[in-house]
């Protein structure tokens, strides 16, 4: 096939070819009994892969901002006071949309490529009054993760409701909701999910909907209240058919898909394949001698963040990449937009798209100039691969 390179950016990514074709199936009712069952499946897989026996699922048309409004919406009432942990542009994004539910928002913001210290996050938590914490798991601007599992962890100790943005992690990094603690965990459906962009998913957990049944003023988004998704969700996984606003018929075929597929393989495994995924990444950037946005400490699985050598530009490498068959993405956080560029590798990549990623890579730097010994990159993440 001519012109075909790999899509290796952090959002969307390569999809299963099984998950295509489910997209691409006739189009059924939405209270079709064959779609009410694989909506009910869904339902019933995310509790697994959420790791969250007693948690709500909800899944909404939208992208994953959806998601954090819809968290955003139901858990805020005007007044509340709401800690946002910040490590680029998504935890920025959630302090700017809690502000639009009237809450009172303190950000603690990491520099550039480092994460926001426990001890940090536990001495604002302790001067008290927070009703709400969220933290972006790994933020796509720079390759940050933070450490969920002290954050759903101090949530219970403080009696914060906690509010994970998993858009860049879930099925990718290792999340355990109810074990760690954490009240709404959310994404989309276009990363580490595997299944085309267009469905905001999320599980809230007994606390998260107890407050939320608790509140004393309505909630003030219509189409993100989970008065009118609550029900919906209920009614299809007793396998009733029901209707508030019209489910993304396809998506959700092939959500079932992509959601068996990573039951399958099994989520240590899982986890485990991203990891080898990332640092295997990030030992090829090295040996192909540039530097990294996240310290190494704090790195993600599911995306890597070089810095381009001296010299050269996005402009420079990223076409001359294309043309040798993977596309990457540029920089996204706007303090240093056009030094970096980042690298997907998340859901369905095998380590043959990587090997394959990286290749491209050194092809598009040789084009460019930068001296370094061809194959290294590619040798270095064997190396990982196949300690
Ligand atoms: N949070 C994170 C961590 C993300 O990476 C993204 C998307 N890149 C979003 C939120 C927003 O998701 P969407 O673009 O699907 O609205």
């Amino acid at each position: 096939m001519t012109g075909r390179a790999l899509l290796m950016i952090p959002g969307p990514i390569e999809f299963e070819p099984e998950v295509l074709q489910a997209l691409g199936a006739p189009t059924t009712s939405h209270v079709a009994p064959k779609f009410i069952e694989a909506f009910g499946v869904v339902l019933e897989q995310m509790r697994q892969i959420w790791l969250c026996p007693s948690g709500q699922p909800f899944v909404v048309a939208g992208s994953g901002t959806l998601a954090m409004d819809v968290a955003g919406a139901n858990l805020i009432e005007p007044g509340d006071r709401a800690l946002v942990i910040s490590t680029g542009v998504f935890g920025d994004r959630y302090g700017d949309l809690l502000l639009r539910y009237g809450a009172r928002v303190d950000m603690l913001q990491a520099p550039l490529g480092a994460a926001v210290s426990t001890v940090e996050i536990e001495r604002k938590l302790a001067e008290g009054g927070y009703k709400v914490l969220t933290c972006t798991h790994v933020d796509t601007s720079t390759g940050v993760r933070m450490d969920a599992k002290a954050i759903g962890t101090l949530g219970r100790q403080y009696g914060v409701l906690t509010v994970l943005d998993g858009v860049c992690s879930v099925a990718g990094e290792e999340v355990r909701q109810e074990e760690w603690g954490i009240d709404v965990v959310l994404t989309a459906s276009q990363k580490a999910i595997g299944v085309p962009p267009g469905l905001a998913l999320l599980v809230a957990s007994p606390q998260a909907i107890a407050a939320w049944r608790s509140r004393k003023q309505p909630v003030s988004n219509y189409y993100a209240d989970w008065c009118n998704w609550l029900p919906i969700m209920e009614a299809y996984e007793a396998r009733r058919p029901s209707y508030f606003g019209t489910p993304a018929v396809n998506l959700v075929c092939a959500l079932r898909v992509s959601l068996g597929q990573i039951l399958d393989e099994g989520l240590q495994t899982r986890f485990q394949r991203h990891r080898l995924l990332g640092s295997a990444c990030r030992e090829a950037i090295r040996a192909l001698g540039m530097s990294q946005v996240p310290e190494e400490a704090v790195a993600s699985s599911t995306l890597s963040a070089p810095r381009y050598p001296d010299g050269v530009s996005g402009s420079d490498l990223l076409p001359q990449v294309r043309a040798a068959g993977a596309i990457l993405a540029g920089g996204l956080h706007p303090e240093i937009k056009d030094t970096y560029f980042r690298i997907g590798h998340m859901g369905a990549n095998t380590p043959g798209d990587l090997l394959a990623t990286i290749g491209a890579l050194e092809a598009g730097l040789a084009a460019t100039g930068h001296g370094f010994e061809l194959g290294a990159g590619v040798a270095a993440a064997q190396r990982v691969l196949h300690a």
